[in-house]
């Protein structure tokens, strides 16, 4: 039997994988105050396998490293402020010096990654099955999250257990506000911090609003201003809103070498460390009890 025929196929390098990335999530269409593109690497080294993770925190590097990644993408951006250290004395200095010691690359593609179609809140608003969907809002020329209808309108509790369906389990899990039984059916979506949007969430006629990070004002006031009603509000997580994009970021990477550089392989996989830094959460089943909104009339 013949030897199979030896694979001639050259290494991609990284030069060229950083060339596809930033072709699907140009570095130009970054916020201005954002840090994104490469971090480490050099671009001449090979790349045959490429991890995605949200956060480039130390656990994901060590799994970078152990399975053999030649090159990290993550949504997240390890160095955001400015650094006059990489020393390990800190844990940003730490995961510097252990990228640049494995010989992992790391490449970010953030606020690029948000206002990509599809992008973090388009991935999320199509797993959420949301039809004629078009942007919530904008950041200059770029289109941010997503606003769609569902099929058919559904109560809020319901929708709740759908967005919990779609989404990765968290330790969190999901908080929402506003009456279980309301009926949803115009859904406003943005992956991550979006409690600044509630001017657009409101303009867009949205009956609810899927995001995260919701803090206590900004929810207050919102929910002041619904006077109880619409739009109801899901917080839903920062690690699980965003997740889901790092398959599609995957996909079009994948699909995108395949494109331009044929018979080129590399491996890829999605990490599977959940990096939300929550561990776990007491005293919620009291409230989920009767799932009732709270009564504003006063403590009783
Ligand atoms: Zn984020």
């Amino acid at each position: 039997m013949d030897d199979p025929a030896p694979d001639l196929s050259p290494d991609l390098s990284l030069r060229d994988v950083v060339a596809a990335l930033e072709s699907l999530y140009p570095l130009e269409s970054a916020a201005e105050w954002d840090r994104v593109g490469l971090v480490t690497g050099d671009l001449d080294q090979p790349v045959r396998r490429v991890l995605f993770a949200l956060d480039p925190t130390l656990a994901v590097i060590d799994e970078a490293r152990e399975w053999g990644a030649d090159l990290l993408v993550t949504h997240h951006p390890l160095l955001l402020r400015g650094v006059h250290s990489v020393a390990t004395s800190s844990a940003k200095g730490a995961s510097v010096t252990a990228l640049v010691r494995a010989g992992v690359a790391l490449w970010v593609g953030h606020t690029n990654a948000d206002v990509a179609d599809p992008g973090v809140s388009t991935v999320l608003a199509d797993a959420l099955g949301l039809d004629d969907q078009r942007p919530l809002s904008s950041e200059g020329s770029y289109a941010v999250g997503r606003v769609g209808r569902l099929a058919a309108p559904v109560s809020l509790a319901e929708f709740a257990d759908v967005v919990a369906a779609v989404l990765p389990d968290t330790a969190g899990g999901i908080r929402v506000s506003g009456d279980p039984d309301g009926a949803v059916r115009t859904v406003a979506v943005m992956g991550g911090s979006g409690d600044d949007r509630f001017d657009d969430v409101r303009a867009c006629g949205a009956d609810v609003y899927v995001t995260a990070d919701l803090r206590h004002h900004p929810v207050l006031e919102a929910r002041e201003e619904a006077r109880g009603g619409r739009p109801y509000l899901v917080d839903a997580g920062h690690w699980a809103t965003e997740s889901l994009w790092l398959q599609s970021g995957r996909e079009r990477l994948l699909s995108a070498l395949g494109e331009t550089l044929g018979a080129t392989r590399v491996e890829t996989r999605v990490s599977t460390i959940r990096t939300e830094p929550w561990t776990f959460v007491v005293g919620a089943n009291a409230a989920r009890a009767d799932r009732a909104a709270p009564d504003t009339g006063g403590v009783p």
